[in-house]
Protein backbone atom coordinates (compact mmCIF):
# COMPACT_ATOMS: atom_id res chain seq x y z
CA UNK A 1 0.00 0.00 0.00
CA UNK A 2 1.50 3.37 -1.10
CA UNK A 3 0.52 6.56 1.25
CA UNK A 4 -1.24 8.44 -1.55
CA UNK A 5 -2.69 7.19 -4.86
CA UNK A 6 -3.73 10.63 -8.26
CA UNK A 7 -5.59 10.02 -10.36
CA UNK A 8 -5.24 11.95 -13.35
CA UNK A 9 -1.79 12.80 -14.89
CA UNK A 10 -2.20 16.31 -15.82
CA UNK A 11 -1.15 19.63 -14.40
CA UNK A 12 -3.10 19.18 -11.11
CA UNK A 13 -1.70 15.56 -10.92
CA UNK A 14 1.65 15.58 -11.32
CA UNK A 15 1.88 19.16 -9.28
CA UNK A 16 -0.10 17.27 -6.44
CA UNK A 17 2.98 14.40 -6.95
CA UNK A 18 5.97 16.79 -7.28
CA UNK A 19 4.39 18.42 -3.74
CA UNK A 20 3.62 15.04 -1.96
CA UNK A 21 7.25 13.23 -2.88
CA UNK A 22 9.14 16.08 -1.48
CA UNK A 23 7.18 15.85 1.41
CA UNK A 24 8.63 12.35 1.50
CA UNK A 25 5.14 10.18 0.65
CA UNK A 26 5.09 7.51 -1.85
CA UNK A 27 3.49 8.12 -4.49
CA UNK A 28 1.23 6.51 -7.32
CA UNK A 29 -0.54 8.54 -10.12
CA UNK A 30 -2.55 6.34 -12.36
CA UNK A 31 -2.81 8.25 -16.20
CA UNK A 32 -5.45 6.62 -18.55
CA UNK A 33 -4.17 8.42 -21.84
CA UNK A 34 -0.83 10.59 -21.88
CA UNK A 35 0.72 12.21 -18.71
CA UNK A 36 0.03 16.39 -19.21
CA UNK A 37 -3.48 15.89 -19.62
CA UNK A 38 -4.95 19.07 -21.96
CA UNK A 39 -2.14 20.93 -21.71
CA UNK A 40 -0.72 17.69 -24.04
CA UNK A 41 -2.93 18.97 -26.85
CA UNK A 42 -2.29 22.60 -27.16
CA UNK A 43 0.73 23.75 -29.43
CA UNK A 44 1.91 26.86 -27.43
CA UNK A 45 1.43 28.05 -23.56
CA UNK A 46 2.43 31.49 -22.87
CA UNK A 47 -0.16 32.69 -19.61
CA UNK A 48 2.29 30.37 -17.32
CA UNK A 49 3.49 32.73 -14.69
CA UNK A 50 7.38 32.62 -15.43
CA UNK A 51 7.51 30.95 -18.87
CA UNK A 52 7.08 33.49 -21.66
CA UNK A 53 6.15 30.73 -24.15
CA UNK A 54 6.29 26.97 -23.77
CA UNK A 55 5.00 24.13 -26.57
CA UNK A 56 2.26 22.04 -24.48
CA UNK A 57 4.06 18.33 -25.19
CA UNK A 58 7.42 19.89 -23.59
CA UNK A 59 5.40 21.54 -20.89
CA UNK A 60 4.05 18.31 -19.87
CA UNK A 61 7.27 16.40 -20.14
CA UNK A 62 9.09 19.06 -17.93
CA UNK A 63 5.72 18.49 -15.43
CA UNK A 64 6.22 14.00 -15.97
CA UNK A 65 10.15 14.24 -15.44
CA UNK A 66 9.88 16.51 -12.19
CA UNK A 67 7.34 14.56 -10.53
CA UNK A 68 9.14 11.54 -11.20
CA UNK A 69 12.54 12.52 -10.81
CA UNK A 70 11.21 13.77 -7.21
CA UNK A 71 10.03 9.52 -6.64
CA UNK A 72 6.22 9.75 -8.03
CA UNK A 73 5.73 6.47 -9.88
CA UNK A 74 3.46 6.95 -12.66
CA UNK A 75 1.54 4.12 -13.91
CA UNK A 76 -0.58 4.07 -17.04
CA UNK A 77 -3.71 2.90 -15.91
CA UNK A 78 -7.01 4.31 -16.13
CA UNK A 79 -9.10 3.77 -12.70
CA UNK A 80 -12.17 2.32 -13.21
CA UNK A 81 -13.45 1.75 -9.96
CA UNK A 82 -13.19 3.44 -6.74
CA UNK A 83 -14.07 2.78 -2.91
CA UNK A 84 -13.12 6.15 -0.90
CA UNK A 85 -15.05 5.37 1.68
CA UNK A 86 -13.09 3.70 4.19
CA UNK A 87 -9.40 4.17 6.06
CA UNK A 88 -7.85 1.92 3.40
CA UNK A 89 -8.84 3.97 -0.28
CA UNK A 90 -8.97 1.07 -3.31
CA UNK A 91 -8.97 2.05 -6.70
CA UNK A 92 -8.92 -0.68 -9.67
CA UNK A 93 -7.59 -0.21 -12.88
CA UNK A 94 -9.42 -2.97 -14.48
CA UNK A 95 -8.26 -6.46 -12.26
CA UNK A 96 -5.74 -4.00 -10.85
CA UNK A 97 -6.23 -3.07 -6.98
CA UNK A 98 -4.23 -0.31 -5.92
CA UNK A 99 -3.96 0.80 -2.35
CA UNK A 100 -3.69 4.04 -0.46
CA UNK A 101 -4.20 5.79 2.62
CA UNK A 102 -4.91 8.97 0.86
CA UNK A 103 -6.36 9.92 -2.56
CA UNK A 104 -6.45 12.89 -4.26
CA UNK A 105 -8.67 13.29 -7.96
CA UNK A 106 -7.61 15.25 -10.69
CA UNK A 107 -9.30 13.57 -13.42
CA UNK A 108 -9.59 16.58 -15.46
CA UNK A 109 -12.65 18.12 -17.27
CA UNK A 110 -13.37 17.39 -21.17
CA UNK A 111 -14.31 20.64 -23.35
CA UNK A 112 -17.40 19.96 -25.16
CA UNK A 113 -17.43 19.73 -29.03
CA UNK A 114 -19.95 21.68 -31.56
CA UNK A 115 -19.48 17.90 -33.51
CA UNK A 116 -19.43 19.85 -36.97
CA UNK A 117 -17.48 18.98 -40.12
CA UNK A 118 -14.28 20.76 -40.05
CA UNK A 119 -13.90 20.69 -35.94
CA UNK A 120 -11.50 17.71 -35.57
CA UNK A 121 -9.69 18.35 -38.49
CA UNK A 122 -8.30 22.02 -37.73
CA UNK A 123 -8.56 21.41 -34.02
CA UNK A 124 -5.14 23.33 -33.17
CA UNK A 125 -5.32 24.75 -36.65
CA UNK A 126 -7.49 28.02 -35.83
CA UNK A 127 -10.38 26.09 -33.75
CA UNK A 128 -9.74 26.36 -30.36
CA UNK A 129 -11.56 25.84 -26.57
CA UNK A 130 -9.83 28.15 -24.55
CA UNK A 131 -9.92 31.51 -25.60
CA UNK A 132 -8.20 32.89 -22.55
CA UNK A 133 -5.19 30.32 -23.92
CA UNK A 134 -5.28 31.06 -27.54
CA UNK A 135 -6.88 34.76 -28.19
CA UNK A 136 -3.59 36.67 -28.05
CA UNK A 137 -2.41 34.69 -31.39
CA UNK A 138 -5.45 36.31 -33.43
CA UNK A 139 -4.59 40.21 -32.75
CA UNK A 140 -5.89 41.58 -35.85
CA UNK A 141 -7.87 38.81 -36.96
CA UNK A 142 -11.17 38.13 -37.34
CA UNK A 143 -12.64 35.49 -35.46
CA UNK A 144 -16.16 33.41 -34.29
CA UNK A 145 -17.09 32.48 -30.69
CA UNK A 146 -19.71 30.05 -30.60
CA UNK A 147 -22.11 30.26 -27.02
CA UNK A 148 -24.29 32.03 -24.98
CA UNK A 149 -23.51 31.69 -21.73
CA UNK A 150 -21.08 33.78 -19.13
CA UNK A 151 -17.52 31.81 -20.48
CA UNK A 152 -18.46 32.82 -24.11
CA UNK A 153 -19.61 36.47 -23.38
CA UNK A 154 -16.31 36.68 -21.27
CA UNK A 155 -14.54 35.21 -24.15
CA UNK A 156 -15.76 37.16 -26.70
CA UNK A 157 -14.95 40.52 -24.70
CA UNK A 158 -11.49 39.13 -24.21
CA UNK A 159 -11.37 38.73 -28.08
CA UNK A 160 -12.79 42.16 -28.62
CA UNK A 161 -10.17 43.31 -26.91
CA UNK A 162 -7.39 41.84 -29.39
CA UNK A 163 -9.25 40.89 -32.55
CA UNK A 164 -10.48 43.62 -35.29
CA UNK A 165 -13.88 41.62 -35.50
CA UNK A 166 -15.37 39.03 -33.32
CA UNK A 167 -18.42 37.03 -34.62
CA UNK A 168 -20.36 35.74 -31.65
CA UNK A 169 -22.85 32.75 -32.78
CA UNK A 170 -25.68 32.05 -30.24
CA UNK A 171 -27.82 29.46 -31.09
CA UNK A 172 -31.52 31.67 -28.90
CA UNK A 173 -32.70 34.97 -28.87
CA UNK A 174 -31.15 35.97 -25.53
CA UNK A 175 -28.18 35.45 -23.54
CA UNK A 176 -27.68 32.51 -20.61
CA UNK A 177 -25.23 34.33 -19.22
CA UNK A 178 -25.13 37.86 -16.56
CA UNK A 179 -26.99 40.59 -17.96
CA UNK A 180 -23.84 42.67 -17.12
CA UNK A 181 -21.78 40.50 -19.36
CA UNK A 182 -24.58 40.39 -21.60
CA UNK A 183 -24.92 44.14 -21.52
CA UNK A 184 -21.09 44.61 -22.16
CA UNK A 185 -21.16 42.52 -25.05
CA UNK A 186 -24.39 44.06 -27.09
CA UNK A 187 -22.23 47.46 -26.59
CA UNK A 188 -19.09 46.40 -28.16
CA UNK A 189 -18.51 47.89 -31.11
CA UNK A 190 -16.57 45.49 -33.10
CA UNK A 191 -18.51 42.25 -31.76
CA UNK A 192 -21.39 41.15 -34.37
CA UNK A 193 -24.03 38.61 -32.17
CA UNK A 194 -25.61 36.33 -34.32
CA UNK A 195 -28.76 34.94 -32.85
CA UNK A 196 -30.60 31.73 -33.16
CA UNK A 197 -27.97 30.74 -35.15
CA UNK A 198 -25.93 27.06 -35.03
CA UNK A 199 -22.39 26.36 -36.66
CA UNK A 200 -23.25 23.95 -39.55
CA UNK A 201 -19.30 23.64 -40.50
CA UNK A 202 -15.89 24.97 -39.92
CA UNK A 203 -14.17 25.53 -43.51
CA UNK A 204 -10.56 25.86 -44.15
CA UNK A 205 -7.65 23.99 -46.05
CA UNK A 206 -4.91 23.56 -43.18
CA UNK A 207 -6.31 26.37 -41.36
CA UNK A 208 -9.57 28.01 -40.16
CA UNK A 209 -10.72 30.12 -43.40
CA UNK A 210 -14.25 30.36 -42.30
CA UNK A 211 -17.31 29.27 -40.17
CA UNK A 212 -20.42 28.22 -41.75
CA UNK A 213 -23.31 28.96 -39.63
CA UNK A 214 -27.45 28.64 -40.34
CA UNK A 215 -30.09 30.48 -38.65
CA UNK A 216 -32.15 28.15 -36.68
CA UNK A 217 -35.73 30.29 -37.29
CA UNK A 218 -35.30 31.62 -40.91
CA UNK A 219 -33.27 28.44 -42.37
CA UNK A 220 -31.07 31.50 -43.86
CA UNK A 221 -27.28 30.00 -44.04
CA UNK A 222 -23.95 31.70 -44.52
CA UNK A 223 -19.96 31.48 -44.66
CA UNK A 224 -18.19 34.10 -42.27
CA UNK A 225 -14.90 34.24 -42.88
CA UNK A 226 -12.73 34.43 -39.69
CA UNK A 227 -9.43 32.77 -39.18
CA UNK A 228 -9.88 31.80 -35.41
CA UNK A 229 -13.34 29.62 -34.07
CA UNK A 230 -13.42 29.31 -30.56
CA UNK A 231 -15.88 27.16 -28.97
CA UNK A 232 -17.14 27.86 -25.44
CA UNK A 233 -20.15 25.85 -25.29
CA UNK A 234 -18.78 24.17 -21.84
CA UNK A 235 -16.88 21.88 -19.96
CA UNK A 236 -17.82 18.70 -19.52
CA UNK A 237 -16.85 16.72 -16.36
CA UNK A 238 -16.60 13.13 -16.23
CA UNK A 239 -16.88 12.21 -12.38
CA UNK A 240 -19.34 8.67 -12.68
CA UNK A 241 -16.22 7.12 -11.09
CA UNK A 242 -16.86 9.08 -7.97
CA UNK A 243 -20.66 9.05 -8.01
CA UNK A 244 -21.99 8.22 -4.76
CA UNK A 245 -19.10 8.63 -2.89
CA UNK A 246 -18.09 12.59 -3.39
CA UNK A 247 -20.54 14.94 -3.07
CA UNK A 248 -21.06 16.58 -7.11
CA UNK A 249 -22.48 19.42 -8.13
CA UNK A 250 -23.51 20.35 -12.03
CA UNK A 251 -21.02 16.90 -12.56
CA UNK A 252 -18.45 18.20 -10.88
CA UNK A 253 -16.70 16.83 -7.55
CA UNK A 254 -17.94 19.86 -4.55
CA UNK A 255 -15.08 21.26 -2.39
CA UNK A 256 -13.13 24.93 -1.70
CA UNK A 257 -9.73 26.26 -1.62
CA UNK A 258 -8.75 23.71 0.57
CA UNK A 259 -9.45 21.16 -2.21
CA UNK A 260 -10.97 18.64 0.67
CA UNK A 261 -14.18 16.51 -0.19
CA UNK A 262 -16.60 15.15 2.11
CA UNK A 263 -14.49 12.10 2.54
CA UNK A 264 -11.70 12.07 5.13
CA UNK A 265 -8.10 11.45 3.18
CA UNK A 266 -9.69 12.27 -0.23
CA UNK A 267 -8.91 15.31 -2.03
CA UNK A 268 -10.02 16.98 -5.40
CA UNK A 269 -7.35 19.27 -7.89
CA UNK A 270 -8.01 20.92 -10.84
CA UNK A 271 -10.65 21.20 -13.93
CA UNK A 272 -12.83 18.15 -11.96
CA UNK A 273 -13.45 20.35 -9.14
CA UNK A 274 -16.31 23.49 -8.25
CA UNK A 275 -14.30 26.44 -8.86
CA UNK A 276 -14.20 30.00 -11.45
CA UNK A 277 -11.31 29.50 -13.49
CA UNK A 278 -9.80 26.46 -15.21
CA UNK A 279 -6.30 27.36 -16.17
CA UNK A 280 -3.06 25.37 -15.74
CA UNK A 281 -1.96 27.68 -13.12
CA UNK A 282 -5.05 27.42 -10.94
CA UNK A 283 -4.51 23.51 -11.69
CA UNK A 284 -0.94 23.32 -9.91
CA UNK A 285 -1.85 25.45 -7.36
CA UNK A 286 -4.74 23.04 -6.14
CA UNK A 287 -2.53 20.13 -6.60
CA UNK A 288 -0.21 21.92 -4.33
CA UNK A 289 -2.90 22.34 -1.95
CA UNK A 290 -4.15 19.14 -1.90
CA UNK A 291 -0.89 17.32 -1.48
CA UNK A 292 -0.56 19.47 1.46
CA UNK A 293 -3.73 18.84 3.12
CA UNK A 294 -3.23 15.38 1.88
CA UNK A 295 -0.04 15.37 4.02
CA UNK A 296 -1.62 17.00 6.78
CA UNK A 297 -4.13 13.63 6.63
CA UNK A 298 -0.87 11.31 6.81
CA UNK A 299 0.80 12.77 9.73
CA UNK A 300 -2.35 12.68 11.53
CA UNK A 301 -2.64 8.84 10.81
CA UNK A 302 0.71 8.51 11.68
CA UNK A 303 0.12 10.23 15.13
CA UNK A 304 -2.79 7.91 15.88
C1 LIG B 1 -6.67 23.05 -26.33
C2 LIG B 1 -6.47 23.59 -24.94
C3 LIG B 1 -5.56 24.60 -24.73
C4 LIG B 1 -5.34 25.09 -23.47
N1 LIG B 1 -4.41 26.07 -23.30
C5 LIG B 1 -4.19 26.56 -22.07
C6 LIG B 1 -3.22 27.59 -21.87
O1 LIG B 1 -2.56 28.04 -22.80
N2 LIG B 1 -3.06 28.06 -20.61
C7 LIG B 1 -3.78 27.60 -19.54
O2 LIG B 1 -3.54 28.04 -18.42
N3 LIG B 1 -4.72 26.64 -19.70
C8 LIG B 1 -4.95 26.11 -20.94
N4 LIG B 1 -5.90 25.17 -21.11
C9 LIG B 1 -6.65 24.69 -19.94
C10 LIG B 1 -5.76 23.73 -19.11
O3 LIG B 1 -5.14 22.82 -19.98
C11 LIG B 1 -6.54 23.00 -18.03
O4 LIG B 1 -7.16 23.94 -17.19
C12 LIG B 1 -5.63 22.09 -17.21
O5 LIG B 1 -4.99 21.14 -18.04
C13 LIG B 1 -6.39 21.37 -16.13
O6 LIG B 1 -5.52 20.49 -15.51
P1 LIG B 1 -6.06 19.21 -14.74
O7 LIG B 1 -4.86 18.45 -14.29
O8 LIG B 1 -7.07 19.60 -13.75
O9 LIG B 1 -6.88 18.35 -15.83
P2 LIG B 1 -6.43 17.73 -17.21
O10 LIG B 1 -5.40 18.51 -17.89
O11 LIG B 1 -7.73 17.47 -17.91
O12 LIG B 1 -5.77 16.33 -16.80
C14 LIG B 1 -6.54 15.28 -16.28
C15 LIG B 1 -5.83 13.97 -16.58
O13 LIG B 1 -6.54 12.91 -15.93
C16 LIG B 1 -6.60 11.79 -16.80
N5 LIG B 1 -7.73 10.96 -16.40
C17 LIG B 1 -9.07 11.25 -16.54
N6 LIG B 1 -9.80 10.23 -16.03
C18 LIG B 1 -8.92 9.30 -15.57
C19 LIG B 1 -9.07 8.03 -14.95
N7 LIG B 1 -10.27 7.50 -14.69
N8 LIG B 1 -7.95 7.33 -14.61
C20 LIG B 1 -6.71 7.84 -14.88
N9 LIG B 1 -6.51 9.03 -15.49
C21 LIG B 1 -7.60 9.75 -15.81
C22 LIG B 1 -6.76 12.41 -18.18
O14 LIG B 1 -6.37 11.50 -19.20
C23 LIG B 1 -5.81 13.61 -18.07
O15 LIG B 1 -4.50 13.26 -18.46
C24 LIG B 1 -6.12 24.60 -22.38
C25 LIG B 1 -7.05 23.59 -22.58
C26 LIG B 1 -7.22 23.07 -23.85
C27 LIG B 1 -8.20 21.95 -24.06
Amino acid sequence: MVDLIVIGAGPAGLSAAIYAARAGHTVTVLEELVFGGQVATTPEVENYPAIRKIDGVEFSMNLYNQATELGAKVEFAGATKVDLTGPVKQVWAGETLYEAKAVILANGAKRRKLDVPGEERLSGKGVSYCATCDGAFYRGKVTAIVGGGNTALEDALFLANNCETVHLIHRRDSFRGSKILSDAVIARKNIVIHYDSIPTEIVGESTVEGLSISNVKTGAAETIPVSGVFVAVGLAPDNHLVEGQLELENGYVKAGEDCATNLPGVFVAGDTRTKAVRQIVTAASDGAVAAVNASTYLSSLAAE
